[in-house]
């Protein structure tokens, strides 16, 4: 299936789709230079104890190139056929971060705030700058991400929140693995994946079978709730195969995170979209 086929199936999904097509495609278009991976010695040991890569102590990633694209990704949709209300708050982030009166860094603080939490939150339109600074950081760390692939393959990283960024994950997709199968767990803000425990809550660690359960979703072959009663948390769960890389995008399947509001669930994943 296509993601255009799949948007035809839930309609509903029609103006997410929209947005984030066009955010997408203005991020891909973005070119800087590729920034540097850090020095993965400098970084061993914030990994082995369960620092992601985001957060590490003894190296800096170069965010300057996500500060530089989120002003573009903010002027784009103020300028875009999207609602009235959407294109004015668009406008006002880009004033916000690049008005002459604004710090000269106020871009690079408003990265800073939304990977880490530094500083104080902006004064309005928090909820934007997130959506629209997670799209610049997922393009820009992308050779940052490939590399850390690649050097950390071979340690494991046995966190139930993301390697790169510490986001509990939104969603699973369970992969053959010998005769059974693995979970790989997917961060929603910056696209991580990585292997996690297959029979657990990536949100409060419980481990006990008659704690957790399955939900499966009326006409959605291949797609299911893991929830957990220890916490009431849940994990949207991918086991169709092949899978369709578009559904390992949070925004896809949104219509199961209101499947469980409705049952009561509370969504513990870090998502970018407001239910
Ligand atoms: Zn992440
Ligand atoms: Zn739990």
């Amino acid at each position: 299936m296509t993601l255009s086929e799949w948007i035809q199936q839930h309609p509903f999904l029609t103006k997410i789709a929209g947005l984030q097509g066009r955010v997408d495609a203005t991020a891909a278009a973005f070119l800087s230079a590729p920034i540097a991976p850090p020095a993965w010695d400098a970084y061993a040991a914030d990994h082995a104890s369960g620092v992601p890569l985001l957060h590490a102590t003894h190296v800096a990633i170069d965010l300057a190139p996500a500060a530089t694209l989120v002003r573009s990704l903010a002027a784009d949709v103020a300028s875009a056929p999207v609602p009235p209300g959407l294109a004015r708050d668009a406008g006002e982030l880009v004033a916000d971060l690049a008005a002459p009166d604004a710090a000269p860094d106020a871009a690079a603080r408003a990265i800073a705030w939304v990977v880490r939490g530094e500083g104080s939150a902006p004064a309005r339109h928090g909820g934007l700058l997130v959506f629209l600074g997670w799209a610049a950081l997922r393009r820009t760390l992308e050779p940052v991400k490939d590399a850390y692939r690649a050097w950390s393959g071979a340690q494991a990283w046995r966190q139930p929140y993301c390697p790169t960024c510490g986001a509990p994950p939104v969603l699973a997709q369970l992969v053959p693995e010998g005769a059974g199968r693995a979970r790989i767990l997917c961060c929603g803000p910056c696209g991580t994946t990585w292997a996690w425990k297959r029979i657990a809550c990536p949100h409060c660690g419980n481990e006990a079978q008659d704690r957790l359960d399955v939900l499966e979703v009326d006409g959605e072959e291949g797609l299911r709730l893991d929830t957990c009663r220890s916490c009431n948390g849940y994990v949207k769960t991918i086991t169709r195969e092949p899978v369709e890389p578009f559904l390992l995008a949070d925004w896809t399947t949104l219509h199961l995170d209101a499947l469980a509001k409705e049952r009561g669930l509370e969504r513990r994943g870090s998502s970018l979209y407001d239910m």
